[in-house]
């Protein structure tokens, strides 16, 4: 099975006709972007970009930039706009499970807000990051400790089998090299009973439909729409699912979709989950 971890051998050589949500190998490319290409897969219609993150976990040293002056303005304004959205976010948290005395794990967790707001409220907080200069943030503004171990690494999968009440993925399974693998081991360390809270964009959204049609009336020559909405910069877009795959992802690995807040209609909407693994579940 395909890690989260892709070295740079597996960049070069994994084989994007496979798809990454229902690992057939029925996936074309079918837009060809100035910088990408997104693949479609006809079997169950996926659509993900022919790039994958190379993640040096294990290195001693995961990337060479620091934490100077400029970035620490560009992630100041950057919680500034999204600020919001992740404190609405913990609210519709706490609405479901206490964060206080909670074993909490935030994947993806950027300069560090959630976890602090987490530990605010009382949480016993754990966090992942997989780029330095967010976990340098995180520890100088807030003093979280976030690891760069992905979630497939021993360490979460050995160590924290079962462990955690409350998962939060904040505009996480776009972003990652496999979103399924992702949540395979997300389900691992979710202890039986215990929450996963996630939001995604939409793709079945009236702005992607309108991007694909722009696309093909123009003969592939528009493609800005599209282009705005992946990119195969580092940590950037690779995939979008409709709301139909994501709930049926979820479902297969084991969770239960407990809500589900989604629109068609506004261009970055998201669909956000609140899921339950079962009781019963191992
Ligand atoms: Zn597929």
């Amino acid at each position: 099975m395909n890690g989260v971890k892709v070295s740079g051998e597996q960049q070069s050589v994994y084989d994007f006709s496979r798809c990454k949500l229902c690992s057939s190998h029925s996936a074309h490319p079918t837009y060809l972007l100035r910088d990408t290409t997104i693949f479609v897969c006809a079997a169950c219609g996926f659509h993900f970009i022919n790039h994958l993150d190379i993640m040096p976990s294990g290195s001693p040293v995961d990337d060479t930039n620091t934490l100077d002056r400029k970035s620490w303005d560009y992630i100041e304004e950057r919680l500034g706009a999204h600020g919001r959205d992740l404190r609405k976010n913990l609210r519709l948290v706490s609405r479901y499970h206490s964060p206080a005395g909670s074993n909490c794990l935030d994947i993806g967790a950027g300069a560090g807000l959630v976890p602090s707001l987490l530990a605010q409220a009382g949480a016993v907080i754990h966090g992942i990051e997989p780029q330095k200069i967010f976990r340098e943030y995180a520890l100088q503004r807030f003093g979280i400790l976030l690891l760069r171990e992905t979630i497939d690494d021993r360490y979460w999968q050995h160590g924290f089998a079962g462990f955690f009440q409350i998962v939060t993925l904040w505009d996480v399974l776009e972003h990652v090299n496999f979103p399924a693998e992702t949540l395979r081991g997300v389900s691992a360390v979710t202890k039986p009973g215990g929450w996963l809270f996630l939001d995604s964009p939409r793709r079945d959204s009236l702005f992607y439909r309108i991007c694909e049609w722009s696309y093909r009336l123009s003969g592939g020559s528009n493609s800005l729409l599209l282009e705005s909405l992946y990119s195969p910069r580092p940590f950037r877009h690779k995939q979008l699912f409709t709301r139909r795959q994501l709930v049926k992802l979820v479902e297969d690995i084991g969770f239960t979709v407990i809500r589900l807040d989604s629109s068609v209609w506004k261009p970055n909407h998201k669909m956000v989950l609140v899921c339950r693994k079962p009781l019963d579940a191992r």
